[in-house]
């Protein structure tokens, strides 16, 4: 499964004075569908780019460490955050719950961080509905057995969890044409360098530099008198 690494590899601010309200990116795919390794290296290289760490119910697996990967909590606590509207989405996923904190992505977005979510294909509806301009990216793993294979070779869930899995994939691949971007994840370096390049390319839109823009039209404008 995923890592999640916010704490390893904290945003690098790119000194842009004028920087405007972060962007959303979801990314999605089945469980095993390898979207924690691309967003691990991708965190790695892409300055200015947080990372949502999910709260959920489901148990730590060996190696994982509250706070990093997620913040495990009990079903009570869980369903009080529900209640308090702390979560900009949960869904239950597999038999669990997960949810993101609608504090930490208002703090990174106000900061002008992007910051990415890692998500279920329900979760990636929410966020599309809710806010138009995040950017949903799916990942679509190359087959079946390449799928199995990376779910055993993880070695976390158990038998009954592994079929579980297995056998939600295929309607979560259907639900592929309703994000905004597509990658095939047979090749690791050449994937997270395709989710590195979708990442600066939003960037680059008109709409999301409105604020630069309109600082250096101030400086010329100034400059003329
Ligand atoms: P896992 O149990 O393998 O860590 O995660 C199971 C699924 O839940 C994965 O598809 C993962 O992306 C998704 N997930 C993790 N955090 C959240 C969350 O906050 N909200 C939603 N909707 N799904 C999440």
């Amino acid at each position: 499964m995923s890592s999640k690494v916010t704490e390893l590899h904290p945003a690098t601010h790119v000194g842009n004075s004028a920087a405007s309200q972060g962007t959303l990116f979801v990314v999605s795919s089945p469980s095993g569908g390898g979207k924690g390794t691309l967003i691990r290296r991708v965190l790695e290289v892409v300055p200015n780019l947080s990372y949502s760490v999910s709260f959920t119910t489901r148990a730590p697996r060996q190696n994982e460490v509250n706070g990093r990967e997620y913040f495990f909590v009990g079903l009570q606590q869980f369903e009080e955050m529900v209640g308090g509207g702390e979560f900009l989405e949960w869904a239950c996923v597999h038999g669990n719950f997960y949810g993101t904190a609608r504090r930490q992505v208002a703090e990174e977005t106000a900061a002008g961080v992007d910051i990415v979510l890692e998500l279920d294909v329900q979760g990636a509806a929410s966020v599309r509905q809710l806010l138009m301009d995040s950017v949903s990216i799916f990942i679509l793993p190359p087959s079946f057995e390449v799928l199995r294979d990376r779910l055993i070779a993880r070695n976390t869930d158990s038998p009954e969890e592994l079929k579980v899995r297995l056998r939600n994939a295929p309607d979560e691949l259907r639900q592929y044409s309703k994000f905004d971007y597509l990658i095939f994840n047979d090749e690791v370096e050449r994937a997270s360098a395709q989710l590195a390049s979708i990442i600066y390319a939003e960037r680059a839109r008109c709409v999301r530099q409105e604020n630069l823009v309109r600082e250096v039209i101030k400086k010329f404008d100034a400059a003329e008198k």
